[in-house]
């Protein structure tokens, strides 16, 4: 009793750090944010956007949009959902294993719409080269059956962050002779620095990635 009494008065007193959220509810806003259609309107909102910005573009030979994969061309959602909204590194890379994230359509359709105005894709992703296969495979499993490359993060690097990653292998892309003229993605860091051309950046309230 006395114990109640006391927390009592810390609330009453303002102790309890203010304007800090409890963290089940937040999962359970992030849920209904999902799960309600708001995720999807929001999504649409930034696709239409790309549409577009692709409907005033007239594609060269070497031009290029880049898409990331994980919650841009594939949704891990259920994965994390069942991981209660965490990150645990083995239950991720089995997960991959699985070959199981599902395409999220308007993206799906960007990138159609993509090919046949000409670009190429290439697909961009944090994943490392060990899931490259996994990657691959649930890629064309998602009907993602067209591109010119598929790019992993090699094991060992001395990137300091996936922005500082996916620079440098947008330099290296054009250090090719593609010239990039969209990049698509749902963290800032997948087009970041330079050498990106319109950033597209679609809705994730799941994590966030330097
Ligand atoms: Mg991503």
């Amino acid at each position: 009793m006395k114990k109640m009494a006391l927390i009592w008065t810390l609330c009453l007193t303002g102790i309890f750090s203010q304007g800090i959220e409890n963290l089940d509810m937040v999962k359970e806003k992030v849920a209904d944010y999902y799960e309600n259609g708001q995720y999807h309107t929001e999504l649409r909102k930034v696709i239409d956007s790309a549409y577009s910005i692709l409907n005033g573009l007239n594609a060269n030979e070497a031009d290029a949009i880049l898409f990331d994969i994980d919650e841009t061309a594939l949704s891990n959602y259920s994965h994390i959902k069942e991981v209660g909204f965490g990150y645990i590194p083995s239950l991720w890379n089995d997960w991959i294993k699985e070959e199981k994230a599902t395409r999220i359509e308007p993206v799906f359709n960007l990138y159609k719409a993509a090919q046949e105005k000409g670009f190429r894709v290439i697909f961009i992703t944090g994943r490392n080269d060990s899931q490259y296969t996994p990657t691959f495979n649930n890629l064309i499993a998602q009907n993602y059956t067209k591109f010119d490359t598929l790019i992993t993060k090699p094991l060992k690097h001395s990137y300091t962050s996936a922005a500082e990653y996916k620079a440098d292998k947008r330099s290296e892309l054009k250090n090719k002779g593609y010239r990039i003229v969209m990049c698509v993605g749902d963290q800032f860091s997948d087009c970041d620095f330079d050498n990106y051309g319109f950033r597209i950046k679609l809705p994730n309230y799941l994590y966030f990635v330097k």
